[in-house]
């Protein structure tokens, strides 16, 4: 497969002839698609197309634009077999989870289509007679759209549609490992007829054409999905330009299991959130806080259960866990795991790479579970992005409040316990953007808002719903109109 970067409606080659890979993860010997691989020649004439288009876009009546989000949706929809296995041949999620990757992007398209006919500001009464007061909502401008590999449709799509339903033009700069869903997902927005210009994706290297492109002059905002390190970066260089930016961020979410829960329900939560996506998700449960009355029957039914867990390629049915997205992540999550026995946590089960059978081509990691993990240990700290959980012993519910809050990120957290009077406790003092009750901590729906607290995102949700996405891709406008006919003193001096 070869693939272009799409701009002002035409898909066309790298001005520099240049081109990458991308390979599967499950087996590196299928290069998945050859891809253009721009510079800053390519990113100028990117946001050289979508500040021609944004006017014309601007000015179609939102209902109008909503129209064609509708169409993309339709598409979606229709599309979601191909893309899906799409997904899981290059990002590596097994099958289930590569069709859901697609229906967010599905729901997404959906959900902003309908704010077409609801983007609404407010009217209210004024303290002088003859005057209205209003606000609206107006674009941004051009926005430039950075994303992960992790939900490699699901992400791009979370930003393009509410950007595009405001009236904003986009760039998408997505990222290296899944080139290939970012350019099928914008080739059906092209089918479903959005103008030329009005979305644009440039495909190369975050350092050079991204960070070229949320630093351009033609750009108005940046919204960015990713690494706290990256993102923290881009912050910084921002700021200094004025430039608004949302960032969704990494995370260190903990799930709690109080020793009233049901175990059986909880240990469902801990292997989905703890395995589901190889442990690639933002939202991944990597800390377990475990009541002591409890914590060795737990440990044992979750090392036994993760021990169970079959490895391999995400498009063969019987497969529970895929592979890493690639060999510098998997080296990465190999050291955290030697971390974690060199500073004294118990490896229960796993720990390894896995290099034979149907894992022989591919970047796999055994489901790895440590016990005895206490919360000072790195391990309990920073973000591994694999499949490795880390279970902390804690006496009551307010140490495991506490156990969790003591870090740096505050992205999502998930308690399980059937006393009611706990999981009000944990709604109200837990620290992260998203909490979860009886649920693990993934499973977050769109028509709400999504985004972490401290280092796990600008603290203001540019995902989800209105109060998350509707209001970062839009801009209030205050309109005072006075038909008194007269200059109001009061005006001066109410
Ligand atoms: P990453 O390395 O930070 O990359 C994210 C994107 O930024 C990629 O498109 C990357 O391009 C680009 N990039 C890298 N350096 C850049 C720079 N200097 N300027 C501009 N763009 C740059 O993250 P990742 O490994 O793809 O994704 C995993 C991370 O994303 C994890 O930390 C995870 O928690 C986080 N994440 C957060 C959320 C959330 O909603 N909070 C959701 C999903 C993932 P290249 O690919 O070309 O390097």
């Amino acid at each position: 497969m070869h693939i272009l970067n799409f701009i002002g409606g035409e898909w066309v080659s790298a001005a520099g002839g240049k081109t990458f890979q991308s390979f599967n993860p499950a087996d590196t010997r299928q290069i998945v698609a050859t891809v253009a691989l721009s510079g800053t020649e390519d990113v100028d004439r990117a946001t050289a197309a979508a500040r021609k288009a944004f006017p014309a876009w601007r000015g179609m009546p939102a209902p109008r634009r909503g129209e064609i989000l509708f169409r993309a949706g339709e598409l979606l929809s229709r599309e979601k077999g191909r893309l899906g296995e799409l997904v899981t041949r290059e990002m590596g999620k097994v099958s289930a989870e590569g069709l859901g990757d697609v229906q967010e992007a599905i729901d997404i398209a959906f959900y902003m289509a309908g704010e077409g006919r609801r983007l609404q500001g407010e009217t209210v009464p004024s303290e002088l007679p003859g005057k209205d007061c209003k606000s609206l909502r107006a674009p941004l401008g051009v926005v430039a759209l950075i994303t992960p590999w992790n939900f490699p449709i699901a992400i791009p799509a979370w930003k393009i549609f509410p950007a595009l339903i405001c009236g904003n033009t986009v760039i998408l700069k997505p990222s290296s490992d899944t080139p290939a869903c970012a350019a099928a997902l914008v080739e059906l927005l092209e089918k479903a007829g959005i103008p030329p210009g009005v979305v644009n994706l440039v495909h190369g290297s975050g350092e050079m054409a991204g960070e070229y492109l949320t630093t351009h002059p033609e750009v108005n905002a940046v919204s960015f999905t990713g690494s706290s390190i990256v993102g923290e970066k881009l912050e910084g260089m921002l700021g200094k330009i004025h430039r608004p930016m949302a960032t969704e961020m990494g995370g260190k979410n903990a799930i709690i299991i109080m020793d009233d829960a049901d175990l059986t329900l909880a240990l469902e939560g801990v292997l989905w959130g703890g395995f589901g996506t190889t442990g690639q998700r933002c939202t991944a449960a990597s800390r377990l806080v475990i009541h002591e009355k409890i914590y060795d029957r737990f440990v044992e039914m979750l090392a036994e259960a993760a021990a169970r867990l079959r490895l391999g390629d995400g498009l063969e049915e019987d497969t529970d866990v895929g592979p890493i997205i690639n060999e510098r992540q998997q080296q990465k999550v190999l050291e955290y795991i030697r971390t974690g026995v060199s500073e004294g946590a118990r490896l229960v089960t796993g720990g390894k790479p896995v290099t034979t059978g149907a894992c022989a081509h591919g970047y796999f990691i055994e489901p790895t579970v440590f016990a005895d993990v206490t919360p000072t240990m790195r391990i309990a700290r920073e973000e591994i992005f694999g499949p490795v959980v880390s279970a902390i012993k804690c006496a009551d519910l307010d140490e495991a409040i506490s156990i969790v809050n003591d870090v740096g990120y505050g992205l999502s957290s998930a308690i399980y316990s059937r006393d009611v009077n706990k999981t009000a406790r944990a709604e109200h003092d837990l620290e992260t953007g998203i909490v979860y009750v009886n649920a693990s901590t993934i499973g977050a729906e769109i028509q709400l808002p999504f985004g972490g607290w401290k280092h796990s995102g600008s603290g203001h949700p540019e995902a989800g719903g209105r109060g998350g996405a509707i209001d970062f891709y839009s801009r209030v406008k205050v309109v005072y109109r006075d038909f008194s006919g007269k200059l109001q003193r009061a005006q001066i001096d109410k």
